[in-house]
């Protein structure tokens, strides 16, 4: 019998929104029996609590392009799931799928990608696995990375701790990321401006918040897959409150704007690998943002919504003209291959 197309994973599947969620909830825990669909953190406690980890793989393609390559990706994607519980990743493990035929040159330069923002980090590569392909069997070079950090904030922050009232606020403009791959894979100019990727490491940021918002800094999440759109979801389901966000407070950049309107695509659901979404108590959250925007990654932090008492997964939006529109969680195949 030929499958349909509900009986085989397509690219959607890999792409941070429903798709995904669904493939993850009925099919992938039953590989666990401890997690569950309200407990999907960026990273893992273990050792009662001491320590965090984290895996991730990386299909980036192209391999290489503006403000990173898939070597920085690997290394910082895992280094923030694991600062996103409020811990120091200390301990990287890297595993990579070559493909046959791979030029020497541009391993070296994804190897001392990885080296250089661990060395920026105090993380070091502690184990590894190499496995070769052939030539029609991998596409360039597949990379895993598996990081442990060590706690430094207590509670440690988590997708389950948001709260009626807390106030939610992103570190900078949103879908850098997304568009510039997009940009480099398609070749498509975008007015002539270099737009990069915004792959950083957000550990001190993460650590500047932590400093200034203490046990008020309720949950941490990067916005990667399917942006803040994604992300947003997964903290309202997993905290079990509504979101509601000013649409106009959200930063994003006039050449991304430019190429999602060209592109019929929304900002918000576009992947980010330099931006986290922080949901913080009223109390702490001007001292937050004051610390967010010292950074160098937060010079555009804002507060962009808060957390309502409404009906629980519900995220929304208010626009400019005061209407209220659903922000849902992505739904298909937005942008394979994004990280
Ligand atoms: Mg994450």
């Amino acid at each position: 019998m030929t499958p349909t197309p509900n009986d085989i994973i397509t690219l959607g599947h890999g792409g941070g929104g429903r798709l995904m969620h669904d493939l993850i909830v009925n099919e992938l825990l039953a590989a666990s029996d401890v997690m569950s669909e309200t407990d999907l953190e960026d990273a893992a406690l273990i050792a009662d609590g001491r320590l965090a980890i984290s895996t991730d793989g990386f299909t980036v393609k192209p391999l290489f392009f503006p403000g990173g390559d898939i070597g920085k990706l690997a290394a910082c994607g895992t280094i923030n799931d694991v600062a996103m519980r409020g811990a120091r990743p200390r301990w990287l493990s890297v595993a990579m799928i070559i493909q046959e035929g791979f030029a020497l040159e541009d391993l070296r330069r994804i190897i001392r990608s990885i080296r250089a923002a661990c060395d920026a980090d105090g993380v070091h590569v502690i184990t590894g696995d190499t496995k070769v392909v052939g030539r029609s069997a991998a596409d360039g070079i597949f990379i895993t990375t598996t990081g442990v950090g060590e706690r430094f904030a207590d509670p440690a922050p988590s997708a389950s701790a948001a709260r009626p009232g807390d106030r939610v606020i992103v570190n900078g403009a949103l879908g850098d990321h997304g568009i510039a791959i997009l940009a480099a894979r398609e070749e498509l100019s975008l007015g002539g401006s270099a737009l990069q990727s915004d792959c950083a490491s957000l550990l001190t940021l993460t650590e500047a918040i932590v400093g200034a918002g203490g046990s008020g800094v309720r949950t941490l999440r990067d916005m990667t897959r399917g942006g803040m759109s994604a992300a947003l979801n997964e903290i309202a389901l997993a905290s079990g409150v509504s979101l509601e966000i000013e649409e106009d407070s959200v930063p994003v950049r006039r050449e991304v704007r430019g190429a999602c309107e060209l592109l019929g695509m929304s900002p918000f659901e576009i992947a980010n690998e330099g931006k986290l979404v922080a949901i913080v108590a009223p109390e702490v959250a001007e001292e937050v943002l004051a610390a967010m925007q010292e950074h160098e990654l937060g010079e555009r932090a804002a507060i962009i919504g808060s957390v309502g008492g409404g009906r629980a997964g519900r995220v929304s939006a208010r626009t400019a003209l005061g209407t209220s529109r659903l922000i849902d969680l992505p739904a298909g195949e937005l942008l394979p291959r994004i990280c």
